[in-house]
């Protein structure tokens, strides 16, 4: 190829063209293989080729590919609403089928405000959320983003929404250690909606674990239970960003699960199509639904593509194949057995600072001096040399921002497809150390 038409993020940079994929590892045109350490971006859930899926979907194109959802519904969203109803905890039986994490967060923020207008309360229609978080590029779910590499360039065009610090206890944002924690963090969110005034708040929305903005920040234990209780308290709905945690990634279905708190609304997106189909979702819990059906009996949201059938049936067949194949049973035990790896090597790299995460969602976090947690200067572009470096050794790792700012620090997540065995997290890892040895040697 002589030049490109496609606009890529960097514009002047070249690509591998990427030839096929199957399992854990892609192959571009070249014949070099890569071990997909990152499931793309924390999305090919079940990696990459899987003949059930390729087999559902061809099934599907050859019945129908899209039908327009103010005429008709389909078998495949009909079926993936109720597996999915099924398969989530609590009250949050409904599905709004749409086709990217941002518009799975913009429409979560839209029905909290059109639930509050259905009670007559029209005044709440702030979102209140976190700093370190992201839910998306569109403007609304930019908007409520705290990822300020992200939101810069759009500032006036913005509601000016993330409101409070994220529970990151590595750099606590109230000085504290685990003994000392009085999940000030999450008591936060009590004291800023006493200050702006419930009145004029729709929701909170969380990721419960903090994905590209901080590198799989989890939060301490008992935080969940406490915001849930805020929100409760103040009349304010909770919604959870599942679009990175959600459909298995930590070990369940969602993230929250492993807290026993049930949100009033969650966005999924990523691994729900596991790359195979563009798919994501908002789930609204029957609270929500209710005075929307007895009231004008409509969301006032929706796409073009909303429920489409070729995209629903590839989600319907990852639901199958994680079931059949017990995938999420695996979870736990395999993100176990690949910390455990990344903690033994930390010794050798004085740069790691900290390695967090659940499931197979982790993240390592890179300083220039653990004693005193500083970051490397933004110059040196870490995390981005990290990733080219990796790439370069034939491993796919996520790029994630980090600090407190959500600017000033490195990480990178490592989140394999969850269908990866003990023999590729063991390869994952000698190539993330060989990454890390010259990393050593050229950056630090
Ligand atoms: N929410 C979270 C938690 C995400 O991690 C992302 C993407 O990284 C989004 C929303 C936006 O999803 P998409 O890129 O599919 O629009």
């Amino acid at each position: 190829m002589d030049r490109t038409y496609l606009i890529k993020p960097a514009l002047d940079e070249e690509y591998p063209v990427i030839d096929f994929g199957k399992g854990v590892y892609l192959y571009d045109m070249e014949g070099k293989k890569y071990l997909d350490g990152a499931s793309g971006a924390v999305t090919a859930n079940i990696g990459h080729g899987v003949e059930e899926i390729i087999q559902a979907m061809k099934k599907q194109a050859g019945q129908v590919s899209f039908v327009y959802r103010s005429q008709f519904t389909s078998r495949p969203a009909e079926e993936l609403a109720e597996k999915i109803a099924m398969a989530m905890p609590g009250d949050l039986n409904w599905s709004f089928f749409v086709n990217s994490g941002s518009e799975a967060t913009e429409t979560a923020m839209k029905i909290a405000i059109q639930y509050w207008q259905e009670k007559g309360r029209s005044m709440k229609t702030k979102i209140l959320s976190r700093w370190v978080s992201y839910h998306g590029i569109t403007l609304g779910a930019l908007s409520m983003s705290g990822h300020p590499g992200r939101r810069s360039r759009f500032i006036p065009l913005l509601a000016d929404f993330p409101v409070i610090s994220p529970p990151y206890c590595y750099r606590c944002p109230f000085n504290k250690e685990p003994s000392s924690c009085g999940l000030e963090c999450a008591e936060e969110l009590d004291l800023a909606i006493r200050r702006i005034g419930a009145d004029s708040i729709a929701a909170f929305i969380a990721e419960p674990v903090v994905g590209a903005s901080g590198g799989a920040i989890t939060p301490p234990k008992g935080y969940y239970k406490a915001i849930r209780r805020i929100c409760d308290e103040h009349g304010i709905l909770f919604i959870a960003d599942e679009v990175m945690t959600g459909f298995g990634r930590t070990g369940k279905m969602l993230a929250l699960e492993h807290w026993e708190v049930t949100p009033d609304i969650v966005s999924l997106g990523k691994g729900m199509g596991a790359g195979y189909a563009p798919i994501a979702a908002a789930l609204v819990s029957e609270k929500v639904m209710l005075p929307i059906r007895n009231g004008s009996g409509t969301i006032m949201s929706g796409h073009t593509l909303s429920a489409n059938p070729q995209s629903c049936a590839a989600a319907l067949a990852v639901m199958e194949y994680l079931e059949k194949n017990k995938v999420l049973s695996r979870v736990e035990e395999n993100g176990v057995y690949l910390r455990n790896l990344l903690e033994k090597m930390k010794a050798s790299y004085p740069f790691i600072g900290n390695i967090r995460g659940m499931g197979l969602l982790l993240g390592v976090e890179f300083v220039a001096d653990p004693a005193t947690k500083t970051s490397f200067p933004r110059s040196l572009n870490f995390t981005g040399s990290i990733v080219k470096l990796a790439q370069e050794a034939g491993l796919l790792l996520y790029p994630a921002a980090a600090g407190l700012d959500g600017v000033s620090g490195d990480a990178v997540i490592l989140s394999p497809p969850l269908t990866i065995n003990k023999r590729e997290l063991e390869e994952l890892v000698r190539l993330f150390r060989r990454v890390l040895d010259k990393a050593g040697r050229e950056l630090v």
